[in-house]
């Protein structure tokens, strides 16, 4: 294939189609560029939680550990129920879960790659009640689930490389790009998947999908309205809590959650 032909079949086909480091998402269809290696990031992952446990105050509020505990694992289980019916791999199959609540006045929650979770007491405030907390820790799996991060990363590496089409195209990752990999390797976990804000697909996606992940395990999903709503008015007041640092709360964020509970709903039924 010459040059020209072959630039107009990448244009014309779209990436997803020819590239080995394109993925649909399983749950949204969305096309995602997936070249970061996942095993890598998980490793960081790993490493990164560890850390953060071990200097981190573990909570001892016995009940809202062990309704975390309860939320995560009614949402994994529920997350594998959903793949087995639709004989189609579930993309989790490999994360470790853990989880922990973390006793800390920080309004925050993250899940790392690898299905690493920690949720900050003082979010609690905001969450209120299981339905709200399920709100928050739906969102959150679901960046791990799309794999966000990995995403973030490959992008940032594509950028770097001119998106080096022929590279990936030649034996999958090659020359410069497999350099940028091994730079990008050597970053702080922390500031890939937790500090820094995902973009506003990746965000709006993580909405969605956590909303279906609620459903699925039988939470009230009306309440991740009200829950944006309680931070929303926190913002309002110029106090913005750290979650919205990296989650930026909008009114278009609510209203789009709004219009999705009838249609996840009915495309997401309970199912453990
Ligand atoms: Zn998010």
């Amino acid at each position: 294939m010459n040059r020209r032909k072959f630039l107009l079949y990448t244009m014309s086909c779209g990436c997803g189609l020819i590239l080995p480091g394109c993925k649909t998402n399983p749950v949204t269809e969305r096309r995602q560029l997936l070249m970061y290696p996942e095993a890598f990031i998980n490793k960081q992952s790993e490493v990164f939680y560890k850390n953060f446990i071990r200097r981190s105050k573990i909570s001892k509020d016995k009940e809202n550990t062990e309704l975390m505990k309860k939320i995560a694992n009614d949402m994994i289980e529920s997350i594998d129920k959903y793949f087995t019916k639709l004989k189609i791999p579930n993309p989790t199959s490999n994360y470790k879960w853990e989880y922990n609540l973390i006793d800390d006045i920080q309004v925050n929650a993250f899940c790392a790659p690898g299905g690493k979770i920690a949720v900050f007491t003082g979010i609690l405030k905001y969450t209120k009640n299981k339905d709200g907390l399920a709100a928050v820790m739906g969102h959150e799996i679901a960046h791990a689930v799309a794999k966000h991060s990995a995403e973030r990363m490959s992008r940032a590496i594509a950028t770097e490389t001119g998106f080096a089409v022929a590279d990936v195209m030649t034996g999958g990752i090659a020359g410069k790009t497999r350099q940028a990999i091994s730079e990008y390797m050597g970053l702080d976990i922390l500031d890939i998947a937790v500090m820094k804000s995902h973009g506003r697909k990746q965000e709006s996606e993580a909405d969605y999908m956590g909303l279906a992940f609620s459903s699925m395990a039988g939470y009230d999903l009306n309440e991740s309205v009200r829950l944006w709503k309680r931070m929303h008015e926190k913002d309002k007041n110029k106090k913005i809590p750290q979650f919205l640092s990296t989650h930026p709360s909008s009114k278009t964020r609510i209203l789009q959650l709004r219009k999705w509970i009838p249609e996840i709903r009915s495309k997401f039924p309970y199912t453990i």
